[in-house]
């Protein structure tokens, strides 16, 4: 199956209102520039300098999606174009992200990524660290930012009632900040939650950002790296 007809595909599945990232990580830019060319405009990448290469090389109107673990010196690399960082793990990173859109002149939408998967790996505020970080109120001085929602990642296992489980904790646990601290503040409305083996299960939970990679440009090549 060639890009554009998976891309199609899965955008034939996504109901009103969420969007597709087709994340480009690993995959050479004439792959990215056969989904361009199909329709598909925002692009996730999950390392600084993989992104830098390909947002100076490709065309202008793309729309950058960090997916991956941002560190703190790395986010003045990003800062003049990216248009969301998914993964604010803590307010450390957050209060740097403000730092450097403040230089560029920006203001940069941010999602606060959710640690709800069994596995240790995951990077992420648990949901109690992120009610804490939320009820310390330093995040409202930042004018730099706009938190825009919540991200996370399922337990990667076929057990799809446990990851229908995770999903809806998100869910969750969105709505419980949306009515906390965001109800007056309508970009507060993105859930970034699904990947190739479980975006039928994250849709069916409220995302409204699906993160969707192999399925759309095949297995990734590690080696070359
Ligand atoms: C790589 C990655 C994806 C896409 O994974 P696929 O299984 O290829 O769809 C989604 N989200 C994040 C955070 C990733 O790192």
């Amino acid at each position: 199956m060639s890009i554009s007809t998976n891309l199609k595909q899965v955008w034939e599945e996504l109901p009103q209102g969420v969007r597709l990232v087709a994340v480009s990580k690993f995959h050479p830019n004439e792959a990215i520039l056969e989904a361009y060319r199909a329709g598909q405009r925002i692009f996730g990448e999950s390392k600084v300098q993989e992104m830098n290469v390909k947002h100076d090389s490709l065309p202008a109107d793309i729309e950058w999606h960090f997916i991956g673990h941002l560190q703190s010196n790395k986010v003045k690399y990003i800062a003049p174009y990216v248009s969301l960082i998914h993964g604010i793990d803590s307010f450390h990173l957050l209060a740097e992200v403000n730092k450097q859109a403040a230089k560029a002149g920006r203001i940069i939408d941010c999602l606060l990524q959710i640690h709800i998967a069994q596995e240790e790996t995951k990077f992420g505020f648990s949901p109690d660290e992120c009610r804490q970080m939320l009820a310390e109120k330093q995040w409202q001085a930042l004018t730099h930012i706009r938190l825009c929602g919540l991200m996370g990642m399922a337990t990667n296992t076929d057990n799809m009632n446990q990851v229908q489980l995770e999903f809806t904790s998100l869910h969750d646990l969105f709505n419980e900040i949306k009515t906390t601290w965001f109800t007056n503040a309508p970009w507060f409305c993105e859930l970034s939650m699904g990947m190739s083996h479980d975006y039928h299960e994250a849709i069916q939970a409220g995302s409204t950002l699906v993160r969707v990679g192999s399925h759309i440009f095949g297995e990734r090549d590690y080696s070359a790296h």
